[in-house]
Order: C-alpha cells, then sequence, then structure tokens
C-alpha cells in the first residue's frame, strides 16, 4: 500500500509531546513491514531538520500558493516531505505555540490551507505533485480539514483519523472559515464543522474521515462520555461503527537501556547493574544524592491534563518519608513557576529542570525507581511504557492508556507497576506508598523489574492493526460501484 501520513509533529526534528514518537515510529514499522509511506510534515520553529538534496518543488496556481517541499528518503519505503512556506518556517517557537507558551493567532488558516494544499496537489488524481496515495493517514486536529476537503473536491480517497488528543480541537471563528474558502453548507452543527459557535478543524475530521482511531482502547469508550468527549461525546458516538482504539508501541531503538547513548552504564533484563549506576549519577548530576527512599520522576508536558497539581500536593509527604523526586518539563507558564517554587522549599530533595531534553528524558528514565503519571486523562501515554522497558515502575491514575498498559502489582498476579482508580490526591499517594513498601523488599522488586522490562511494547505487533483497518478500507473502496 502507499499511505500518505499528514503530520504536525515528526521525531526527532519537530516534537513538541508523544505524537512526534508516534508518527515517526509508527511510519518506520509500516514500511518495515513492506508498504511505502510518505510523512507530510509541515516545518515549523527556528530549528529546520536536515533537509538532504532531493526533490523540491513549490505549489501550483489552483488554491493556495507559496507552498515550498523538499524531500527526504529515509529509506526505500519511507520519505519525509518537509513543508514549508506560506507561513510556516519562518518564526519562532513550535507547530502549535510561540516561545512564550501562546499559540499562535493563525494556527488554523496555516493548516487549513495546508490541508487544501495537500488535497488538490499531492492526493488528488489531478494533482501535479505527489505520491498518488491508496489512502491518506491524519494525526489530530491540523490535519483534520483534510478529510473535509477531500469530501468537497469529490476525490475518491479513503482517509483515517486518528485522535491522540480529544481536548486539542483546533478551534476557530467563522470569518475563518470564510477565508478558508470552504462552502458555506459545511458551516453546521449537525454534519459540519460548527461546534458551539465555532468551528473546529477536529470535528472535521471525525466527520468526514473514513475510519477514526485513537490510541488506546479504553479512551475510545471514554471519548464516548461527557467526562472525556470534550463536547465530541454526540458526534463520536455516531461512528462508534467506524473507531478502533489501537495502543501506541514505541520505538525500541531509540528506548533501548542496552544501548542508549545517554547512558553513562548500558544495562538489561539479565544484569541490571547499570541501572543502580545510572541512578547514581542522575542523583549526583542532580543533587539528589541521600534520602533513604525510592528516585522517582516526573516527565511531561506542564498541561492540566498531566495531573501535576497532584503531584504537587502530595510531594511534601513523599519528601518527608525519604523519597527523592526530580522534574522534566516545559508547558504552561504558572505550573513551571510554582514547580520552581516547590524545588526551592526542598532543596537536595526534589529537582524541577524546565526544559525539554531528550538527553535528560533519557537520563531520568533510567535512574529513576518509579515513575510518576497522575494524568486527569490520558489517550495512550507513552512514558509509562518507555519506564517499563528501563525497569522502572510506574504509578499511575487508571485512565486511558494507562490503564491499558499498566496492571496492579498488589491485585494482578502478573503486575506491571502500580494504580489508582479515583482521581484524588489520597488515592495517588496511597499507591505510591505501596509502591514503596514493594520497593523495600528488593527481592519483590527485581522481580518486578524484570517482568516490567520483558514487556513487548514494540510496534510490530501494534502496527498490523492499522494495516487491518487500511486493508479493510481498500477492500471496501475498491467493491463499492462507481
Ligand atoms: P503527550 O503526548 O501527552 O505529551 P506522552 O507520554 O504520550 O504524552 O509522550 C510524551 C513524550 O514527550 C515522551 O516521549 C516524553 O519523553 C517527551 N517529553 C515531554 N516533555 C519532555 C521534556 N521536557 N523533555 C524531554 N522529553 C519530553
Amino acid at each position: 500500500m502507499r499511505i500518505a501520513f499528514v503530520t504536525p509533529e515528526l521525531a526527532p526534528w519537530i516534537k513538541v509531546g508523544g505524537l512526534a514518537d508516534v508518527s515517526a515510529s509508527l511510519a518506520r514499522a509500516l514500511s518495515d513491514l513492506g508498504h511505502t509511506i510518505q510523512v507530510m510534515v509541515p516545518v515549523t520553529g527556528p530549528e529546520s531538520p536536515p533537509r538532504e538534496a532531493g526533490i523540491a518543488g513549490s505549489s501550483g496556481t489552483s488554491g493556495p500558493t507559496g507552498f515550498i517541499w523538499q524531500i527526504t528518503r529515509i529509506s526505500t519505503r519511507l520519505e519525509v516531505v518537509w513543508i514549508s512556506g506560506a507561513g510556516f518556517s519562518d518564526r519562532v517557537g513550535g507547530p502549535y505555540a510561540q516561545l512564550s507558551g501562546e499559540e499562535w493567532p493563525d494556527g488554523v488558516l496555516r493548516y487549513g490551507r495546508l490541508c487544501e494544499m495537500l488535497a488538490r496537489t499531492w492526493i488528488s488524481p489531478q494533482g501535479r505533485w505527489g505520491l498518488r496515495p491508496d489512502l491518506v493517514h491524519v494525526h489530530d486536529w491540523p490535519g483534520g480539514l483534510l478529510p473535509l476537503w477531500i469530501h468537497s473536491l469529490g476525490i475518491p480517497l479513503p482517509t483515517v483519523f486518528t485522535i491522540h488528543n480529544l481536548a486539542y480541537r483546533g478551534l476557530f471563528p467563522h470569518d475563518v472559515f470564510e477565508r478558508l474558502g470552504l462552502a458555506p453548507e459545511y458551516w453546521r452543527t449537525e454534519g459540519g464543522v460548527e461546534f458551539y459557535g465555532s468551528g473546529s478543524c477536529l470535528k472535521a475530521g471525525l466527520i468526514f474521515a473514513s475510519q477514526l482511531t485513537t490510541v488506546s482502547p479504553s479512551y475510545a469508550r471514554e471519548i464516548l462520555t461527557p467526562a472525556f468527549g470534550n463536547g465530541l461525546e454526540g458526534v463520536l458516538g455516531k461512528r462508534t461503527a467506524n473507531l478502533t482504539g489501537i495502543l501506541n508501541g514505541i520505538d525500541t531503538d531509540t528506548w533501548n537501556p542496552a544501548t542508549d547513548p545517554y547512558l553513562p552504564a548500558g544495562y538489561d533484563l539479565n544484569d541490571l547493574s547499570g541501572k543502580e549506576q545510572c541512578r547514581r549519577v542522575l542523583a549526583e548530576r542532580r543533587g539528589l544524592a541521600g534520602g533513604d527512599g525510592p528516585l522517582a520522576a516526573f516527565i511531561g508536558r506542564l498541561a492540566e491534563q498531566k495531573g501535576i497539581d497532584r503531584l504537587m500536593e502530595i510531594a511534601p509527604e513523599l519528601v518527608s518519608r525519604g523519597w527523592r523526586l526530580v522534574i522534566l518539563g516545559r508547558g504552561m507558564p504558572d505550573v513551571e513557576r510554582r514547580l520552581a517554587d516547590l524545588a526551592g522549599q526542598h532543596p537536595g530533595k526534589i529537582r524541577a529542570l524546565i526544559e525539554h531534553s531528550e538527553p535528560w528524558a533519557h537520563l531520568i528514565e533510567a535512574g529513576a525507581d518509579v515513575f510518576l503519571m497522575p494524568s486527569h486523562f490520558e489517550p495512550c501515554g507513552l512514558n509509562q511504557q518507555y519506564s517499563q522497558r528501563y525497569g522502572t515502575l510506574p504509578i499511575v491514575h487508571a485512565v486511558g492508556g494507562l490503564r491499558d498498559t499498566v496492571q496492579d502489582a498488589d491485585r494482578e498476579l502478573h503486575g506491571t507497576g502500580f494504580r489508582y482508580e479515583t482521581d484524588s490526591s489520597e488515592s495517588f499517594l496511597s499507591a505510591c506508598l505501596r509502591a514503596e513498601g514493594a520497593w523495600r523488599d528488593p527481592v519483590r522488586w527485581r522481580v518486578l523489574q524484570r517482568r516490567v522490562m520483558s514487556i513487548d511494547s514494540s510496534w510490530q505487533t501494534r502496527a498490523r492493526a492499522y494495516l487491518r483497518i487500511y486493508e479493510d478500507l481498500l477492500a471496501n473502496a475498491s467493491s463499492t460501484p462507481s
């Protein structure tokens, strides 16, 4: 199959969160399974990814103009199409927000025009450029208007839309809708983009894509409820026959404690002595030596979703019991400030690194004993899976993908972490204390570490679930009389 991916993030070049990792590793897994993948990603931010000499071009005369693309061939069946111009790439910041954290005011306009250009130029059989894919796979709201444009232009091409996070809806006012040049009938509540007075790119994707997927089976169920549906549960409820939850896999080459170049010592499940060394180096470098409790970690976007409020609430109790805590994250300025204050109040016990750092993320995963994920909601979550691979036991709120990847070691025969059901600080603390109990029993802890390190969270099997969806779509498309 020839598959076009459309995504705003692609690791390691353009990364805000897990979507970058998933776009890159799923594309690679699908190409390893014998399919041709072309990943289309706008270049955003000051650091331009390497664009080797390749085919370059710019968009034609119909539809939006000013887009420039360059192609990098990663392997025989995997290419990246870097799209620049037209308001992308000349800004300082990321795909969604400026360096200050404020969202780009023209984000929807730019992505909307990108979708139109892709539909007319790259995907349409009449288009001058492009892969002429068998199907298009769109990730999150920035590509949400693409299935709509494909519908509007009558292009007979199946589309898959993956919801990585329903909280980001790509909202826009009516005047942006008009500037995008979409036919007026698409501005309606039932079957259109209108969403409580705004337009929503995400809603467009949910309505016009042939198939919907999201990143874990539990999240696929949760988003049908008002508590997790962000107002879109009604729209999703009408599409349950076309909605599948597929657990995200991880890149087991990048996240491999035996070969990880960021670690002072490698290790595997047969010999965990390297992990001890990583712990020592992490504690020393971050001034966290001492304490007779677990070394705990948090890494993530500092967004409401991640439950940092819970973490800040229980942190003093944990450190009073001898725990040490290292936090790595960037995000809401207010949360960044409060975390820095918390660390300031507990010198030598809590460290907050307010930055984005791949090397630190790897060393922290390896050096920590436990990894904390008190997320209020979590579509899939990658960090708990990285933690398991690094022999670091996750302590999680049983929600979304965390529920699907972590079984409680006190309640299940083959537990793979610690989890709590009720979203409260008391439940979180009590799960941490249970984990501490296990950690204080070195024999039990070693058994748990070995068990989580042997989990197969690679894409090898999980990518096949996407292939089945593609194959069904193509089979239906070819059996539908034109
Ligand atoms: P989300 O997609 O909601 O951000 P995930 O757990 O799915 O959450 O993925 C988060 C990814 O981003 C992981 O690869 C994590 O290591 C990485 N990450 C988040 N914040 C940072 C940071 N400050 N430094 C390095 N990596 C980070």
